[in-house]
């Protein structure tokens, strides 16, 4: 199911947006300023669809942020129709644009259209800071450079990034990518491979900055 975060100031047309959307099967998060929005951007999130004009900012602000670590398709709404707008809505890496008012039934094919589009383009590549996780190829690149992983390494970032902004526990490591059960097997194993990946991919495996100990819980990678 596709995610859609909706950042809307208007309580009304905010929850106009979030009703046709639920109701065309999708999943809503709603936000009504630029700090919900960042709050609730995560990896799920498929599309963005962003009121240019917002209490503490503007929607260009918040394209131009996420920009930095995501693709996600993001499509502005604004009831300013100036071509200054549009234009900076399309160089700060906006992929549609509509402005209001518009009827709810053209809302929704502009997001299935987006979100066509953004699925033919290739999902498998995660960007995370630095680092860029090819899932096709099963390649890791920090800052351009290709990294050598192991298979077990490799899986072990994988699951991190797959479920970043959450805790990783050592028995969710142990049965996705060691594909064993119980934890008696050998919980040091997950230590040991651990601490080599972060000697691989962290600039300074002393001071993480890519995969965080969570005391007692397990490992996350904090969007
Ligand atoms: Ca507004």
């Amino acid at each position: 199911m596709s995610h859609i975060l909706i950042v809307e100031d208007d309580p009304l047309f905010n929850e106009a947006l979030c009703r046709t959307l639920e109701k065309a099967g999708y999943s809503v998060q709603r936000a009504y300023s630029l700090i919900e929005a960042t709050a609730h951007m995560d990896r799920q999130t498929s599309l963005l669809i962003v009121d240019i004009g917002l209490p503490d900012g503007t929607g260009l602000e918040f394209c131009r942020n996420v920009r930095q670590t995501s693709q996600v398709p993001v499509i502005f709404l604004t009831a300013r129709d100036g071509e200054e707008d549009m234009i900076q809505a399309f160089d700060w890496g906006a992929d549609d644009y509509l402005v209001k008012p518009f009827p709810m039934a053209v809302l929704l094919k502009h997001v299935e259209a987006v979100l066509r589009r953004s699925g033919e383009k290739d999902q498998n590549l995660y960007t995370y800071k630095d680092l860029v996780v090819d899932l096709n190829r099963k390649r890791v690149c920090r800052s351009g450079r290709l990294l050598k992983l192991t298979a077990r390494e490799y899986q072990l970032l994988e699951l991190l990034m797959r479920n970043a902004g959450k805790v990783v526990t050592k028995t969710m490591m142990l049965e996705q990518v060691w594909d064993v059960e119980e934890v008696y097997v050998e919980e040091n194993t997950v230590n040991v491979t651990l601490n080599r990946l972060k000697k691989k991919i962290e600039p300074d495996p002393a001071n993480p900055v890519y995969i965080k100990n969570v005391f007692g819980l397990g490992y996350t990678m904090e969007l």
